[in-house]
């Protein structure tokens, strides 16, 4: 409602302008220089081999922390990023980030793991082979310990995605397809895509106890990814019966609050220096 009982009109627009609305506009223009301004944070959530219990990696999982508005959660400023622009530098900051922590881990003695960085969907362009060529090129990290992941929806709506994959194939990168079951890829495309991994999203697993036809389709992804020879991660695991059920049905690995939230980059070294049990990882004193 614009009033027009006079006083300064552009004073009452602003003032009836939507305080959510207000809120992007601040976001969003503070988030161009979120990164230069050191407010982006990595967090590390642990990958659990189902099979052993052995640490396999990591997904990177960014945070906001703004200097008025505390944390804020990649699920809000993801998609505001994208919709102004920003997602370029902060998504290449991302990666160059992850990139640069897990090689300073690695010449720190660390046992050498991989890290998983999800990308969005504006990022995800022809540009980006060069690209994560050039960041693994500064930062030194081999090309086999990053893994990327993409959902079904990106790799679904860019054409020329699965020459965008191939070339990051040839790079050594692995990919990853995130959240999968919820998108509307069809088994057409999964056969194409060059990918290593598959990411059962995390809706699936919450019911798994209580769904029947959750259950149904957890198992279902699980074998036909072992059919195509792909590894199957488990997102949102949270209990000990989710976990049992996904050993029985041959999941390979899992990630959840069950064994880690998203960490600080110093909190995730303790898994790294803790041998897991039947493995011999043990941090050299370099
Ligand atoms: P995602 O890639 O599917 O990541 C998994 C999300 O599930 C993370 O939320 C993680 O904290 C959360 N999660 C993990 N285990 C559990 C669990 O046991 N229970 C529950 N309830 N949740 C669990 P987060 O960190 O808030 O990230 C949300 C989404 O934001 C991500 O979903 C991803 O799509 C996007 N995102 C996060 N970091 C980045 C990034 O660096 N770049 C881009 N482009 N997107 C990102
Ligand atoms: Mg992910
Ligand atoms: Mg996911
Ligand atoms: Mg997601």
């Amino acid at each position: 409602r614009i009033s027009n009982q006079g006083g300064n009109g552009v004073c009452v627009y602003q003032s009836e302008m939507n305080a959510d609305a207000l809120l992007r506009l601040e976001l969003s223009h503070d988030l161009r220089q979120a990164a230069e301004q050191n407010e982006l944070l990595i967090y590390y959530q642990p990958k659990i081999n189902l099979i052993n219990g052995n640490l396999i990696g990591a997904e990177a999982l960014v945070r906001w922390q703004h200097p008025q508005h505390g944390m804020i959660s990649p699920a809000e400023f993801i998609p505001l990023a994208e919709e102004t622009g920003s997602i370029g530098r902060i998504g290449e900051w991302i990666l160059r980030a992850a990139c640069a922590r897990n090689r300073q881990w690695q010449t720190e003695g660390y046992p050498p793991q991989s890290i998983a960085v999800n990308l969005s969907a504006r990022q995800f362009n022809r540009e980006l082979p060069k690209q994560v060529a050039q960041i693994l090129r500064d930062t030194g990290l081999e090309a086999k310990y990053l893994e990327l992941e993409i959902t079904e929806g990106i790799a679904m709506s860019v054409d020329s995605s699965i020459d965008i994959m191939r070339q990051l194939r040839e790079l050594g990168v692995k990919l990853a397809i995130d959240d999968f079951g919820t998108g509307f890829s069809s088994l057409t495309y999964l056969k194409q895509f060059p990918i290593q991994t598959l990411k059962i999203d995390q809706s699936f697993v919450k019911q798994l106890e209580h769904s029947l036809s959750d259950r149904a389709i957890v198992r279902s992804i699980i074998e036909l990814g072992h059919h195509l020879e792909l590894d199957i991660v488990a997102e949102g695991v949270e209990t000990v019966e989710q976990k049992q059920m996904l050993e029985e049905y041959r999941c390979d690995t899992m990630q959840g609050y069950l064994f880690s939230r998203p960490v600080p980059a110093d909190e995730y070294e303790k898994f790294l220096i803790t041998p897991s049990p039947g493995s011999s990882n043990k941090r050299k004193t370099t």
